[in-house]
Parts: structure tokens; C-alpha cells; sequence
């Protein structure tokens, strides 16, 4: 079956020459195992994290060894009590097209209930991150004003829509006029900033946050991280969710020094990983549902076709070609 590997470790922006094609051998199907047929592939940008040898909180890919993500896949066969053929699975599977794998630590999904792409998006890893980082570390309260950088993204345009949900005012801030014409049009925030063509950052924050910026949700560090921290309130918080300006820097980049920000403000900031909230997923995916269902969540996604396009699609992200969760559907 089709295989693609790392081959070697990216050194600053990951390219095409870093991935290798490949075929490997299915081994036959043991108790406990599904064949299974890939659907959708989730590329996010925390897989470049693992592209790298550096310590992290998950561990690294392998060079020559098959690169792994968010997977929705068709039963084809099955040898668990769990899942029969024809159901559909998800979880962290290898970007093969066919495979077999354990059937624990696989969730059942249900197609009927919402697109099978949503649940490696809005019903999967990037909506519980903007649910349970709002929620959990920002701790919003009604008529406060959050901030979103990375805002037309996958993780990013369900935490404003999440906000307005909460009663918030919420500013995005995104990288095209297209995205942030989407933000204000389809999405419902109040004011967006398209940090490509602002001059001067932290006053247009001070401009379409008036009453300043109660709570911070960062997607992508860096300068624009730097200006939103001129515009914190008194006791706000800043969520430090992901800071993808820098994931292919080989040097951190000298950003303003963040403590006589929050000591002035009484301010918080502090960093999460989605699975922190391990015990509070199974009530984010409820809530995430009834919303989605309610119409008062939109599922934004870019969607690509073709095995063949898994790294290309993955290297789009850090040129933002994406709006909303981008997948790969075989
Ligand atoms: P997105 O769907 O937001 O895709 C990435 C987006 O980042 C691009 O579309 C692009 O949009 C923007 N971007 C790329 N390069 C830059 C740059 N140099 N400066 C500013 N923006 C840039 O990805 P996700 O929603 O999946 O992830 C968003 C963030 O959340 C990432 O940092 C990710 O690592 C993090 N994350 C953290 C998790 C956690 O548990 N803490 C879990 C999941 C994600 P634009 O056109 O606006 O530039």
C-alpha cells in the first residue's frame, strides 16, 4: 500500500524533498486489529514539532518511517468486537492508504451525525483545543473582548465563534482580506485585522479593541503576539495555544520582553496542550455538537483531494493557504 515517510529532518521551512513515497506490505489481520481504508487525513502544524529531533511533548517521527496524524478510515475488515465492516474509524494512523491497526485507541464515528471531515476538525483535535483553551484558561465572561490571532484557521475560527456564543466581543486577526472579510461576514466576529497589510499592529489592536483586550488567544506568537501584549487589560489572560511564526525558526526570534506586560496588568498568560483536558474531551465534543447542530457553529474547512497531495497540503499551512481545518480527502 502507498506509504509516505519522513526522510529527513526539515531545516527551517519543511519542502516536498523532506517526504518520501513509498509502498509497504499490509501484515494480516491478528485479533484485536482493523483493516482499514483511509477517508480524510488531518495536517496540522504541530507536526512539524515532530519532524524535529528536539525534545517535545510528543515524541519525534522516525526518518524513513511512516508520518502519522488525525485519520478518519473505512472498516474493511475487522477483527474486534468493537467495530464491524463498514464502520468508520478515528484516530492517529499512519499516512498509508490502506492499513492495519489496533482497535483500541480508535473511536467510532458516525457520518450521519456530521461530515466524517468534521471529526478531525470542529468535532475532533482542533475544537476541543478552542473549546477547552477559551473555557478553560481564558475564562470568559460576557461583554469582555478576546482577541484571536491565527483566526481564519482551524483551531482559531471556532474560538471566535465560540466567543460570540459566550457573549464576547471578538476581534480576529488573520493574513489575507479574504479571511478576514470571511471572519466578519460568515463567522460573526466584530473586527478583524489582516496583519499582512497593518502597518502598525498594536494600534489597529487599540483601534478595534476599544475597551482592550480582556482575553488573548495565541495561534501564532511572534511580532503580532508582541503587539496584542500592548493592548492586555487589567487581570486578562493570554492563551498561549501555538505560535506557528516560529515553528521554522533554528533561533528563537527576539521578541519584547512579556513581563512588565502582564506585572503592570496583573495579567496572566499561560500554555496548554488539548490533551491536558484529557477528562473534560468527551463534554467538549457534546457541547461542540449541540452547537454545530444548532447552526450556531460554522465548520470552516479547505479540503484537498488526492493521497498523493498529504505533504503539499501540510506545507500550505505556513503559507496560510488554508481557511478553516485543512484535510486531505482520499
Ligand atoms: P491553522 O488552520 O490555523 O493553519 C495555520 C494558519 O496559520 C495558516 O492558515 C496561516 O493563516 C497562519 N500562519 C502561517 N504562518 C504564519 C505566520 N508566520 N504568522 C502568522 N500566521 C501564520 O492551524 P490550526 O488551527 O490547526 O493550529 C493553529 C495553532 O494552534 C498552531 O500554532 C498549532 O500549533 C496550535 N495548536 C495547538 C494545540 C494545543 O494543544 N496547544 C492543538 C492544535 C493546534 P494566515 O493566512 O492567517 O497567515
Amino acid at each position: 500500500t502507498k506509504t509516505i515517510h519522513l526522510k529527513s529532518r526539515p531545516e527551517g521551512k519543511p519542502e516536498l524533498k523532506d517526504f518520501d513515497f513509498t509502498t509497504s506490505q499490509l501484515p494480516t489481520l491478528q485479533e484485536g486489529e482493523l483493516l482499514l481504508q483511509t477517508k480524510y487525513v488531518s495536517v496540522d502544524p504541530y507536526l512539524r514539532g515532530r519532524m524535529s529531533d528536539a525534545p517535545s511533548y510528543v515524541p519525534p517521527f522516525e526518518i524513513n518511517k511512516p508520518i502519522s496524524s488525525g485519520v478518519v478510515a473505512e472498516v474493511l475488515a475487522s477483527k474486534s468486537t468493537k467495530f464491524s465492516k463498514g464502520d468508520y474509524a478515528t484516530g492517529l494512523l499512519d499516512w498509508k492508504e490502506t492499513q492495519v491497526a489496533k482497535a483500541d485507541g480508535l473511536i467510532k464515528v458516525d457520518p450521519n451525525q456530521a461530515p466524517l471531515s468534521a471529526y478531525l476538525g470542529i468535532l475532533g483535535m482542533t475544537g476541543l483545543t478552542a473549546y477547552l483553551g477559551l473555557t478553560e484558561i481564558g475564562k470568559p465572561k460576557k461583554g469582555e473582548t478576546l482577541l484571536v490571532s491565527g483566526a481564519a484557521g482551524a483551531v482559531g475560527s471556532v474560538v471566535g465563534q465560540i466567543g460570540k456564543i459566550l457573549g464576547l466581543r471578538v476581534v480576529g486577526i488573520a493574513g489575507t482580506d479574504e479571511k478576514v472579510n470571511m471572519l466578519t461576514s460568515k463567522l460573526g466576529f466584530d473586527a478583524a485585522l489582516n496583519y499582512n497589510t497593518t502597518k502598525n499592529m498594536a494600534e489597529a489592536i487599540a483601534k478595534a479593541c476599544p475597551d482592550g483586550v480582556d482575553i488573548y488567544f495565541d495561534n501564532v506568537g511572534g511580532a503580532i503576539s508582541d503587539a496584542a501584549l500592548f493592548n492586555i487589560n487589567k487581570f486578562s489572560r493570554t492563551i498561549n495555544c501555538g505560535a506557528i511564526s516560529v515553528y521554522n525558526n533554528s533561533e528563537l526570534p527576539k521578541s519584547i520582553s512579556v513581563q512588565p506586560f502582564l506585572v503592570k496588568k496583573s495579567a496572566s498568560m499561560q500554555g496548554f496542550i488539548v490533551s491536558d483536558f484529557a477528562d473534560k474531551h468527551p463534554e467538549g465534543i457534546k457541547q461542540l455538537t449541540e452547537w454545530l447542530q444548532q447552526d450556531k457553529l460554522q465548520y470552516t474547512k479547505t479540503i484537498v483531494e488526492g493521497f498523493d497531495y498529504i505533504p503539499q497540503a501540510f506545507l500550505d499551512l505556513f503559507d496560510g493557504k488554508n481557511t478553516g481545518k485543512m484535510i486531505v480527502k482520499l
